[in-house]
């Protein structure tokens, strides 16, 4: 089966592609000439998730799963939320986005934050959306090099590494999108679609 993953962002290409198996024949946006940035508008991590995959399937006609991630700090309420990529503004850097992060944090003793990443498939016939959580405490300041956003300053429960710290395969043992993807792969099964 043929599966466009809609997204311009190679990392989240390199995570997911050791865990489809082969009977998924993943492509991306470029393997279909898509390079335009696609709507990312919403005020949900699901709508925009769906908004991606859409798009895909209305402008390209194919297959399609996009997935749209938010890191929710608890002391921040929540934030940043589906802001997550714009947190420190339009540029989406990463580094100013874990700078802001930091400081907006201070000292606070109450480091706590997730992951949650939904994945939103849209085949011909359908529309399903699979979830993937990760707890965990955002630390004091950066570690490591590895992964992408704010991987440097994010610790998963129950792990002395940062994300950053960590291989690829470390992280898809217990990453948000490692969890949403297993998903989409046993509906896939389950639902003899592949
Ligand atoms: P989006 O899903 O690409 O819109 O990502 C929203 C924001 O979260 C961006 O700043 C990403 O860099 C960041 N982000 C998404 N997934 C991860 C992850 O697995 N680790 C760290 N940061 C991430």
């Amino acid at each position: 089966m043929k599966l466009v993953f809609a997204t311009h962002n190679p990392n989240k290409i390199k995570e997911i592609k050791p865990l489809l198996p082969d009977f998924i024949e993943l492509l991306s946006l470029a393997d279909i000439q898509c390079f335009e940035d696609i709507p990312e508008t919403a005020e949900t991590i699901t709508e925009n998730a769906f908004l991606k995959a859409k798009y895909v399937k209305e402008n390209y006609g194919y297959n399609c799963f996009a997935d749209d991630t938010g890191l929710e700090v608890d002391f921040l309420n929540g934030a940043p939320g589906v802001h997550s990529a714009r947190y420190a503004g339009e540029s989406k850097n990463d580094q100013e986005n874990m700078n802001k992060l930091l400081m907006n944090l201070k000292n606070s003793t109450n480091r706590r934050a997730k992951f949650k990443t939904v994945i939103a498939l849209v085949l011909s016939d359908r529309e399903e959306k699979f979830t993937g959580i990760c707890e965990g405490k955002i630390l004091t300041s950066a570690r490591g090099t590895a992964g992408f956003g704010y991987d440097p300053i994010f610790q998963p429960q129950g792990n002395q590494q940062s994300f950053a710290e960590m291989n690829a395969e470390e992280k898809n043992k217990i990453s948000h999108r490692a969890k949403a993807t297993q998903q989409l792969i046993a509906y896939l099964q389950s639902n003899k679609l592949v």
